[in-house]
């Protein structure tokens, strides 16, 4: 078996005690970026030399016995809307493009200090608007589950190479489910922690009061080891928490999760089963319900009304942050600079004409929505009923865990769909959403965990648990993570014995 199939705890322990090195671990992995990428197309930039001067360091300090952090030498790949200072970050927009970072992202410094080779920057839509990658302005990425398939969105690039085993685990970011249904859609882990938990400094915003940075990995232990190296309280993101969460790899188990759940109360939510589920989904979450059960939590059916109304108030809230977030995208702040071939050149024809070529449909889209939900005689209409929404999807979870310690959902409403078989009708592409974004319009911490299988395609649940209880979250997609066929998480595909 190559060591590109072990974990990131396996491979750290593999490291410690000299078995590989990290120059050697960082190699294999970039030759199997190298010969993927062309057929997934999951990177946009491949760092060979950045990569391999940590991993050389790494094992420098190694062999002169210094102190190493746990994980240092296992390689990451960032999402390409996270700025790593003197690499090009493009989050997958022709605006950005040739674009070099000037500062380091708080999670990449956080990335430096656990001595972790990056070895490039992943695909995504435009500025994370969508549910497919297809938005991205440099291609999609293909799920490796299937030439066709789309591995989902807007973190694709993320979930496809940890699927494909390119790489043990990357970081995304979650604005509405951008890191939990690709997840779900390839079969992979991914955590949106509980909002402030990681630092959104050096993070191109989206939606500012719903992003949030969160690990990408193919075990729910490494995904929580993975939160704990990015959490940190930073005093330059003014809605960062005081505390770093803790105890969240302990929460797993480690490997050893033969813990029972009894006094667990879970709920499953009336609104998010039946309809608009597939039926194939619909029987994977229900057995994962089942294995719950067996291991002793109390299943318990909750009524959350609200969530109906949440991916409606998610694309009124979203779209008006975003035509906010996009203003500095103009040619003279941020991005590249289009002068208009005809008529005057005033700064105003300018920005029009860069704005025009630069941005592509989705994101042109969101920009107009947001405009128009925010402008003052229909601002009460449109953005205000969506606030009241919001605050109405906070108080019955609120409610809601008052009688349950973790709720669990079906993480997407179906498997992964063809590459363009959603991009002409946004109302189905806006519908895989459905599932994900109460957790991010309450901000409360919400995971994917591979469960099992469906028409021979993964399916994931989310776990959703209440504000600073990641720990909790991570416990109960540990326990679902043992009960889970386990094909669901592994994607066939060849990995050659390279190292
Ligand atoms: N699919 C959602 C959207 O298009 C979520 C995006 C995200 O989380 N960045 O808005």
């Amino acid at each position: 078996m190559s060591i590109l199939t072990l974990s990131a705890i396996e491979l750290a322990k593999k490291l410690r005690e000299g078995e590989i090195t990290s120059e050697a671990l960082t190699k294999a992995t970039l030759d199997r970026i190298h010969a993927e990428n062309e057929r997934l197309n999951a990177f946009l930039f491949i760092d060979d030399d950045g990569a391999l001067d940590v991993a050389r360091a790494v094992d420098a300090d190694r062999a002169a016995g210094k102190e190493l952090p746990p994980f240092a030498g296992v390689p990451i790949a960032l999402k390409d809307n996270i700025c790593e200072r003197g690499t090009p970050v493009t989050c997958g927009s022709k605006m950005l493009e040739g674009w070099i970072a000037p500062y380091d992202a708080t999670v990449v410094k956080n990335i430096m200090a656990a001595r972790l080779p990056i070895v490039g920057h992943t695909n995504m839509d435009e500025f994370a608007m969508g549910s497919s990658t297809e938005n991205s302005a440099f291609g999609p990425t293909v799920n490796p589950w299937g030439e066709n398939l789309a591995p989902g969105g807007s973190g694709g690039g993320s979930a496809a190479a940890v699927a494909a085993y390119l790489v043990p685990w990357a970081l995304g970011s979650d604005t509405g489910g951008s890191i939990r249904q690709p997840g779900a859609l390839t079969g992979t882990v991914g955590a949106k922690p509980t909002y402030g938990n990681i630092s959104r400094y050096g993070v191109v915003a989206m939606a500012s009061s719903l992003d949030q940075v969160g690990p990408v990995a193919r075990t729910v232990a490494d995904a929580a080891a993975l939160q704990e190296i990015l959490s940190s309280h930073d005093p330059l993101d003014s809605t960062s928490l005081p505390e770093p969460a803790t105890g969240l790899l302990d929460a797993t188990g480690e490997g050893s999760q033969t813990e029972d759940l009894s006094g667990l109360r879970i709920g499953v939510v009336k609104e998010l089963s039946g309809e608009g589920i597939e039926p194939g989904v619909e029987a994977v979450f229900e057995q994962a319900v089942e294995s719950l059960k067996e291991r002793g939590a109390q299943i318990v059916e909750v009524s959350l009304p609200s969530f109906e109304m949440a991916i409606a108030a998610y694309y009124l809230i979203m779209p008006a942050e975003v035509s906010s977030n996009m203003a500095r995208f103009d040619g003279v702040r941020y991005g590249n600079r289009v002068e208009p071939t005809e008529g005057p050149v005033t700064a105003e024809t300018m920005m029009r004409e860069t704005r025009g070529k630069m941005l592509g449909a989705e994101v042109k889209r969101r920009i107009i929505l947001g405009t128009y939900a925010l402008d003052a005689g229909r601002y009460d209409e449109f953005y205000g009923s969506a606030l009241k929404v919001r605050t109405l999807v906070q108080r019955e979870l609120a409610d809601a865990f008052a009688q349950v310690d973790a709720l669990v959902t079906p993480t997407a409403p179906g498997v992964a769909f063809e590459l363009g078989a959603k991009s002409e009708d946004l109302m189905a592409m806006y519908m895989n959403d459905m599932t994900t974004t109460p957790a991010n319009l309450a901000g409360v911490p919400a995971m994917s965990v591979p469960a099992g299988l469906a028409d021979g395609l993964p399916v994931g649940v989310q776990v959703v648990a209440p504000a600073h209880e990641d720990a909790r979250m991570y416990k109960v997609a540990a326990m679902i993570e043992a009960s889970a066929d386990p094909s669901a998480r592994t994607c066939p595909i060849d990995v050659r014995e390279d190292a």
